[in-house]
């Protein structure tokens, strides 16, 4: 497997720290809303990565953070009148369901910061004991300068950095509001604000800044060095080189060996972010979609390029799953009749042909994850089976051809099974269901049929004149 190194900008081959193992540690979303499809993009590509190792034959400890305290989260609350922790609670649940329906297998282990505070203050206390670290009123401070390899991962210059900074730096001196030693130091702690959640700390009643969050969970469910740390470019600076900065100073270890790079999901070549207000939820496309579709779309693409999102490209990408789901379904058909004598020789030569198919999946996807050409593997495949495969093939020949196309999707996360198509008898009593729980004040299980319905592909709305349905 070669994967493309951000820290040394090239494309290596992996070489794991305990054979046949991968630690890897994903940044997870901060949870104070839905998702929408551009955080989607790395939950489905690290999801894919992670899938393809294990086909390989490792075993992925993979940790995936929820960032749980955070301004954004505290806005919220106060908004809705509620505590963050309801916030974070709400929408930790809402992306484990998102998540689920994209078929991302839950992490090894989903931490989240504001269960951690302990190893956070224990690692800003060593920063302090080593000399990297400063207190000011109550806000502790990283002294950048001090870390030698400052800037290596995002191969800024700091003294670029440094001129950068020059006149907000100035003006907060004239103003007398900036307490930092250096316009490039960062919060590790900050002190609460009135209404703020908070801990308690040698230095005050606060929280943790945003970076010390991910060094301190990587550390504890990986160890000091770990083989890969993902997540999205924009994450490179300063968040990746703020976390090797204090990995590294607290631990005199390497923090991780591999770093990987997810390019944005734009919508009209902008990104898509919730701060522009581009963006569509991945709730928002589940109504129109079944997520494999969306799951599909984001691997049609390398994951270092950019990818705009368009309804074309979705309709495209909705066309493409149902050719290879259609494709297996011909195939059980085939099957159920099947006879059961060996193989032909003519049958023999085109199930070697497959597992060159396979060997050029198998390749595309060493070479850097390239998830658009082992597509094209499969659709290679699908192309074998629809123009070999007939009502009078062997049993074992037409297994094998489902069997490679299935365990290839799969371990793209996409499921090719057809779906069974529910009655309109079934959704209907579904929906009686639904208003007798409602009728009875069970509204969880009121949430539970739209969801399961909405899992179907049934979108319910609920209008003056009653509920009404439709297929997405
Ligand atoms: P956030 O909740 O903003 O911290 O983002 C969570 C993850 O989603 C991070 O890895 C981000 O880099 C990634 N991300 C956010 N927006 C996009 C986008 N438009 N395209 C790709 N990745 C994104
Ligand atoms: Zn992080």
């Amino acid at each position: 497997m070669r994967i493309y190194n951000t820290l040394t900008k090239q494309k290596e081959l992996f070489k794991p720290i305990e054979e046949g193992k991968i630690k890897m540690y994903v940044c997870g979303p901060t949870v104070y809303n839905l998702i929408h499809i551009g955080n989607a993009r790395p939950m489905i590509v690290f999801d894919t990565f992670r899938r393809y190792m294990e086909y390989r034959g490792y075993e992925v400890q993979y940790v995936s953070n929820f960032t749980d305290v955070d301004d954004k989260i505290i806005k919220k609350a106060n908004e809705e009148g509620v505590s963050s922790e309801e916030i974070s609670t709400r929408y930790i649940a809402e992306c484990k369901k998102d998540m689920e329906g994209m078929n991302i297998e839950p992490a090894t282990v989903h931490p989240q910061a504001t269960l951690e505070i302990e190893g956070m203050i224990d690692m800003i206390q060593t920063l302090m004991d080593k000399g990297y670290a400063y207190e000011k009123n109550g806000t502790v401070y990283y002294r950048t300068r001090k870390f030698k390899g400052y800037g290596k991962l995002s191969h800024k210059n700091i003294d670029d950095l440094e001129s950068g900074h020059r006149d907000e730096s100035h003006a907060l001196k004239v103003s007398g509001a900036d307490e930092k030693e250096d316009p490039l130091d960062f919060v590790l702690w900050k002190p609460k604000k009135e209404g703020e959640p908070f801990w308690v700390s040698p230095w005050s009643e606060g929280r943790p800044g945003w970076h010390i969050e991910c060094s301190v969970m990587s550390k504890r469910y990986l160890g000091k060095t770990i083989d890969i740390h993902a997540g999205g470019e924009d994450l490179v600076f300063p968040h990746h080189e703020n976390e090797i900065a204090q990995s590294e100073a607290a631990n005199d270890a390497p923090f991780a060996n591999y770093w990987m790079h997810n390019a944005f999901l734009n919508i009209n070549n902008k990104k898509m972010s919730k701060s522009l207000g581009n963006f569509f939820t991945v709730r928002d496309i589940a109504e129109e979609y079944d997520l494999q579709v969306l799951r599909f779309f984001m691997l049609s693409a390398h994951y270092r390029n950019p990818l705009n999102f368009s309804r074309d490209l979705m309709e495209s990408a909705k066309n493409s799953l149902d050719r290879i789901v259609t494709a297996v379904s011909t195939l059980k058909e085939y099957l159920a009749n099947a006879s059961d004598s060996p193989a032909t020789e003519e049958e023999k030569a085109v199930l070697k042909q497959a597992a060159d198919l396979e060997k050029k999946f198998d390749d595309a996807m060493d070479d850097d994850l390239n998830t658009a050409d082992a597509i094209s593997a499969i659709f290679e495949l699908v192309k074998l089976a629809n123009s070999n495969a007939t009502a009078e093939s062997t049993a074992e020949f037409i297994t094998g051809l489902k069997d490679e196309i299935q365990t290839l999707a799969g371990v793209l996360g996409l499921d090719v099974e057809k779906k069974e198509e529910l009655l309109d008898s079934d959704i209907e009593n579904l929906i009686a269901e639904r208003q007798q729980a409602r009728k009875d004040k069970n509204f969880a299980r009121a949430d539970e049929i739209r969801d399961e319905l909405l899992n179907k592909g049934i979108v319910l709305e609920d209008t003056r004149e009653g509920v009404r349905w439709k297929r997405a």
